[in-house]
C-alpha cells in the first residue's frame, strides 16, 4: 500500500475533510483524527452538498469504528493465508476456468459503495483484458431506471440540476421518495428553504404515508405502480390547458405527439387517470395545477419509481412533463433523480452496469468500444453487453458463469428472491467476496475473502446524486492485511499476466487516467454546431458524451489529495464544473434535441390473491443497507430495534393479527418474521417492511428472500415494492429478551439482535415452551459458573443472571404474557460489571420494570423517547418543535427526527 495516502498516526488531533459514505447526497464530513481514531466527526460547512449539516447516521460514524469482526487477513476455503497465496489461489483458478469455459464464464459483481478509482480498474480488467462483459453492480437494484431513462431522454445518463435547485423552486414535487429517511440532507434542504420561502410548495406522490408526507402542503397517496398514469395525466392536463411551452417543444424536442397520442389513447380524461390511480379527482388537480401554473418546478424521483417492472417508462413520463412544459434547463427546475449510494453515479462514469462500457459510454454507441479499446491498449475488448444482476445470479445457477467476484455489498441480503442467490453461489465453482466485515451473509458463502478497506481508511473519489465528485480521504492506518479495493484488483490483474496495464501505485494514477479517457476524442467539449432541423449528424467527429473531466487529465498527486468538491464536466469549456446541464437547449442526441418517449402506464406484474397483501420494502431512517456498519452503534439501534410489518389496521384485522406481536410474511418458500405495528399510514391491502435485517442480526428477516425476481424489461432493475406475500400471525407461547457480553448463536424461534452498551441484546419468542431453567445458557455460555434463577411457581416468567467472578455476564428475562413490556436499559447498563449482593438482588427483581418508560426512541441523537416528548407537550409548555428542543434537546443535533416530531403538532 502506499504509505503517503494514510493521514495520521500521531498522537495529536488532526481535523481532515472527506465524504460520507452512506446515501447518494454525498454530505462532506470533518473528521477529527488522533492516534489512528476518528474522535470527533461534523459537517463541512464549506461543503456544497449539506453545507455543514449532517444526519444521525453520518454523524454517529466514528461510533461505528473498530476493529471487532472486522476481515483482517486473506482467507482461502476458510483458513487465513498470505495474499500472494490468495490472489495466485483466484487469477490461477479465473485462468483455468477462462481455459476451460471461455472469459464470459467469468462474472464481477461490484457496488455503490466502491470508490470510483476501484470501480474504474475492476471495469478495465473484465471488459477489457480477461474479455468478460458480465460486470454488473447493487447500482442495478437502485438507479439503472434512472439511468435508462435519461439515455433515452437526453442521449445519456445525465442529471440535469443541483441542490441549489431546490432552494429556487417554486414547486417541489417528491416522487416515490421518503427524504426524510433516505436522503436526511436534501429533505431537511428543501424543509429550510420552505421556512425561508413559505410560498414553496412541497407535493409528495407515494402510496404510502411518510414522515416526508407529513410536512408536505399536498400528499397524493396513488395505487401502487400507477406513477405512469399519473404523469401521462400530467401531459394531458398541460396540453388540454394551454401549459405547455410549444416553441420549446418545436425547437428542442421530438416524439411530443406521438407521446400524447400514446397517453390518450390509453386513459383520455383525467378523471378516469384519477379512477386509475385510485386518488381523489380534486387533489390530482390541484397537483397538476402545481405543476402547470408555476415556473420553476422540481420533480424529485428515487426508489419508488425506479425499482418497478416498467421504471425505465415511470423516469421517462416524469422527464416527458418538463420537456413539454419546457421545465428544465434553468435555475429552480428540471427532473431530479436521487440516488441511493454514494457512489452509484461515479459507477456509472466508468460503466460499472453491464450495459456499458467506460468513459459514460455503452455498447450501442457507435464508435464505442473501438475507442477504449485503442485507449486501454484491450487485448480482449468486449463487445456486447453482459448480464444484468438478477440475470447474472440466475447464469449462475444454469451453470453459465462458474467464477464469481463480488465486491462491497451484500446479494444474499439485498437480491430478489434472495434464497435462490444463496443456493446459486453454493453451486457456484469459485466463490470471491472482498469484504471489510465477517459473519456478512455472502462472506459465508465464500470461498475465497479478501480482506478490504472500509470508510476511513480508503482513499479516492465519489460523486454525489448532483454530478459532483468529492474525495473521501484516508484518515487510519487499515488494521491487519487489509488493503484497498484498486489494490486488490490490480494485483490479481498482475497474476493473470496485465501487470503493464494495472501497474497503479496510487489512486491519483487511476482517476488520471479516468479524467483522460472521458476526454479522448470526446467532440462535446468543442460541439458548437446549431441544432439541426431534421435528424442530421450536427456533432462532427469523435463521440459526444457530456461526463468529461479532462481537466484533471494530469493532475499531479498533491493536487488530488486536495481535491475541492466540483460538479462535471470539468473540461477547458467549464474549468469550475457545471452546476446545470442543458442551459443552451442542446442534449447529447444526434440532432441535439431531446426524445419525449411514448409511455403507456402498467401495473405491477404481479397482482395480489385475494388471501395476499401487496409487501412494499425500503430503508428506514437511522440504518444503512445490512448494517454491517450501522449495526455497530447502540444509538443507530435505539429508533427501530426489530425488524418489523407496517400494516393498516383493516387488514391486521381480516388476518387476526395482534398489533406489537411477531407475525410471519411467506412468498417464494421464504419466510420473514417481524413485529406487527398497526398503521394507518399505510394503504388498505398493502404492507411495509425495512430492508436492513438479515441473518446476521435477526432469525428470518432478509426481506428481500420474499421479492420476485420481476425486472423492467429495459433496465433489469426489480420490482422491489411490490412483492404478494401471505401474512400469518407467529405462534409465541412466550417472548422476552437475553442480553449478554458476547454475540452468541441463540437458539429461539424469533430472535434479533441489539448492540447496547458493552453487550449484545437478543430480543426473542418462541412457539416452544419458555426454558424451565438455566440449562439452555449454561449451553451458550459455558464459561459462566454462577447462575441465579428466579422463577414463578407456575412456569409462566423466569429471570436469570450469570456472573463470573461476580461480574454480570449474562441476563434472561422472558414471560408468558407476550404484552409484557420489557424496559432493560438498567441491565445493560450492568453487563460486564461487578456486582454488589445488593445489585444482585435488584436484578432479579426486575428493577428496570419500575425505570421511567421514556417509549420508543424517537431522538437517536439524545435519546428521547416519544413518552417523553408526549409529556412534554401535554404539559402546555412545548407547543413548537422549538420548543421541544429547548426542554428536551430533541432535534437539536443532527435534525434526522424533525419531521418525526413535527407530526406530535398536526396543526402546525
Ligand atoms: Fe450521509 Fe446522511 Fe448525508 Fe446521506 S444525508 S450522505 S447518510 S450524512
Amino acid at each position: 500500500m502506499s504509505s503517503d495516502i494514510i493521514v495520521t498516526d500521531s498522537p495529536k488531533s488532526k481535523e481532515v475533510k472527506t465524504t460520507c459514505p452512506y446515501c447518494g447526497v454525498g454530505c462532506g464530513i470533518k473528521a477529527t483524527v488522533s492516534n489512528n481514531k476518528i474522535i470527533g466527526i461534523k459537517g463541512d460547512t464549506s461543503h456544497p452538498a449539506n453545507l455543514g449539516r449532517l444526519c444521525v447516521k453520518g454523524s454517529s460514524l466514528h461510533e461505528t469504528q473498530g476493529q471487532s469482526e472486522r476481515i483482517l487477513a486473506p482467507v482461502v476455503n476458510g483458513k487465513e493465508t498470505s495474499w500472494d497465496a490468495a490472489t495466485s489461489h483466484v487469477a490461477d483458478t479465473f485462468q483455468a476456468i477462462i481455459n476451460e469455459h471461455g472469459p464470459e464464464s467469468i462474472a464481477f459483481y461490484l457496488s455503490g459503495q466502491l470508490l470510483t478509482e476501484d470501480y474504474y480498474v475492476a471495469n478495465k480488467l473484465m471488459k477489457g483484458f480477461i474479455g468478460s462483459s458480465h460486470v454488473d453492480t447493487n447500482s442495478r437494484l437502485c438507479m439503472a431506471s434512472a439511468s435508462s431513462a435519461h439515455k433515452r431522454a437526453f442521449g445519456e445518463d445525465l442529471v440535469p440540476g443541483c441542490y441549489e435547485d431546490l432552494e429556487k423552486a417554486d414547486v417541489i414535487f417528491m416522487v416515490g421518495s421518503n427524504a426524510a429517511y433516505a436522503h436526511p440532507i436534501v429533505y431537511q434542504r428543501i424543509i429550510k428553504a420552505q421556512e425561508k420561502n413559505p410560498q414553496l410548495k412541497i407535493v409528495v406522490i407515494d402510496p404510502r404515508a411518510t414522515a416526508t408526507s407529513h410536512t408536505a402542503n399536498l400528499h397524493i397517496a396513488l395505487k401502487p405502480g400507477t406513477d405512469a398514469y399519473y404523469y401521462n395525466g400530467l401531459l394531458m392536463y398541460l396540453a388540454d390547458n394551454n401549459k405547455l411551452d410549444t416553441d420549446f417543444i418545436a425547437k428542442n424536442t421530438e416524439g411530443f405527439e406521438q407521446a400524447i397520442n400514446t397517453a390518450r389513447t390509453q386513459l383520455d380524461d383525467i378523471t378516469a387517470i384519477a379512477v386509475a390511480c385510485d386518488v381523489e379527482l380534486s387533489l390530482l388537480i390541484e397537483s397538476y395545477q402545481l405543476f402547470a401554473e408555476n415556473k420553476n418546478v422540481i420533480t424529485m424521483f428515487s426508489q419508488g419509481i425506479n425499482q418497478s417492472s416498467s421504471g425505465v417508462d415511470k423516469g421517462n413520463a416524469i422527464i416527458n412533463c418538463h420537456l413539454a412544459s419546457g421545465k428544465i434547463g434553468y435555475e429552480g427546475a428540471g427532473p431530479f433523480s436521487i440516488t441511493g449510494q454514494p457512489n452509484a453515479m461515479g459507477g456509472r462514469e466508468v460503466g460499472g452496469l453491464s450495459t456499458q462500457i467506460a468513459g459514460h459510454m455503452d455498447y450501442e454507441t457507435p464508435g464505442a468500444i473501438d475507442l477504449i479499446q485503442r485507449f486501454w491498449q484491450a487485448p480482449n475488448m468486449t463487445t456486447q453487453q453482459g448480464y444484468k444482476a438478477v440475470d447474472m445470479f440466475q447464469a449462475i445457477d444454469d451453470g453459465k458463469i462458474k467464477a464469481i467476484w463480488i465486491m462491497a455489498t451484500n446479494p444474499v441480503v439485498s437480491m430478489p428472491n434472495a434464497n435462490a442467490i444463496k443456493n446459486a453461489l453454493k453451486k457456484c465453482e469459485l466463490v470471491v467476496v472482498s469484504e471489510c466485515f465477517e459473519n456478512t451473509d455472502t462472506v459465508k458463502c465464500a470461498d475465497v475473502v479478501f480482506p478490504a478497506a472500509t470508510w476511513g481508511e480508503k482513499h479516492g473519489t465519489v460523486t454525489n446524486s448532483e454530478r459532483r465528485i468529492t474525495l473521501q480521504q484516508s484518515l487510519l492506518t487499515p488494521p491487519g492485511q487489509v488493503k484497498n479495493d484498486w489494490e486488490i484488483i490490480c494485483n490479481v490483474a498482475k497474476k493473470l499476466g496485465y501487470g503493464d496495464a494495472f501497474n497503479y501505485q496510487h489512486p491519483s494514477d487511476i482517476f488520471r487516467e479516468h479524467a483522460a479517457l472521458s476526454g479522448f476524442e470526446n467532440t462535446y467539449s468543442g460541439y458548437k454546431a446549431e441544432k439541426a432541423s431534421d435528424n442530421t449528424e450536427a456533432v462532427p467527429q469523435g463521440i459526444s458524451r457530456f461526463f468529461d473531466i479532462s481537466a484533471y487529465k494530469n493532475i499531479t498527486k498533491e493536487e488530488y489529495k486536495n481535491f475541492k468538491p466540483i460538479q462535471w464536466p470539468v473540461n477547458k469549456k467549464n474549468p469550475n464544473g457545471l452546476a446545470r446541464l442543458f442551459t443552451d437547449n442542446i442534449f447529447n442526441r444526434k440532432n441535439g434535441k431531446a426524445n419525449i418517449i411514448s409511455v403507456l402506464g402498467q401495473l405491477p406484474k404481479k397482482t395480489p390473491k385475494a388471501d395476499e397483501l401487496i409487501m412494499n420494502t425500503g430503508r428506514i431512517r437511522d440504518q444503512w443497507h445490512t448494517m454491517t456498519r450501522t449495526g455497530r452503534t447502540a444509538k443507530l439501534m435505539s429508533h427501530a430495534d426489530e425488524p418489523f410489518i407496517q400494516i393498516h389496521p383493516q387488514d391486521a384485522k381480516r388476518h387476526n393479527i395482534a398489533d406489537q406481536q411477531i407475525a410471519q410474511l411467506n412468498n417464494l418458500g421464504s419466510t420473514y418474521l417481524g413485529r406487527v405495528q398497526y398503521s394507518d399510514q399505510q394503504r388498505v391491502g398493502e404492507i411495509f417492511t425495512p430492508i436492513h435485517w438479515n441473518d446476521n442480526f435477526s432469525s428470518a428477516a432478509r426481506v428481500s428472500a420474499l421479492v420476485n425476481p420481476i425486472t423492467d424489461a429495459i433496465c433489469g432493475q426489480p420490482e422491489f415494492k411490490h412483492s404478494p406475500v401471505k401474512i400469518s400471525s407467529f405462534n409465541a407461547v412466550w417472548s422476552g429478551y437475553l442480553i449478554a457480553h458476547k454475540t452468541l448463536t441463540v437458539p429461539t424461534a424469533y430472535w434479533t439482535k441489539v448492540r447496547v452498551g458493552s453487550g449484545v441484546k437478543y430480543i426473542l419468542a418462541d412457539s416452544k415452551s419458555l426454558p424451565v431453567d438455566e440449562s439452555f445458557l449454561k449451553e451458550l455460555l459455558p464459561d459462566i459458573d454462577d447462575w441465579v434463577v428466579m422463577k414463578d411457581d407456575k412456569g409462566e416468567s423466569l429471570r436469570i443472571a450469570g456472573f463470573k467472578e461476580n461480574k454480570l455476564l449474562c441476563f434472561f428475562n422472558a414471560s408468558i404474557n407476550l404484552d409484557e413490556k420489557y424496559a432493560s436499559k438498567f441491565i445493560e447498563e450492568q453487563i460486564n460489571q461487578k456486582q454488589s449482593l445488593q445489585n444482585r438482588f435488584k436484578l432479579l427483581a426486575g428493577i428496570d420494570s419500575n425505570a421511567e418508560d421514556i417509549g420508543a426512541i424517537v431522538c437517536s441523537c439524545f435519546q428521547i423517547g416519544e413518552n417523553s416528548i408526549k409529556t412534554a407537550i401535554a404539559s402546555g409548555s412545548c407547543n413548537t418543535v422549538e420548543e421541544l428542543g429547548k426542554q428536551l434537546k430533541c432535534g437539536t443535533n443532527c435534525g434526522s427526527c424533525i419531521p418525526e416530531l413535527k407530526a406530535y403538532f398536526p396543526q402546525i
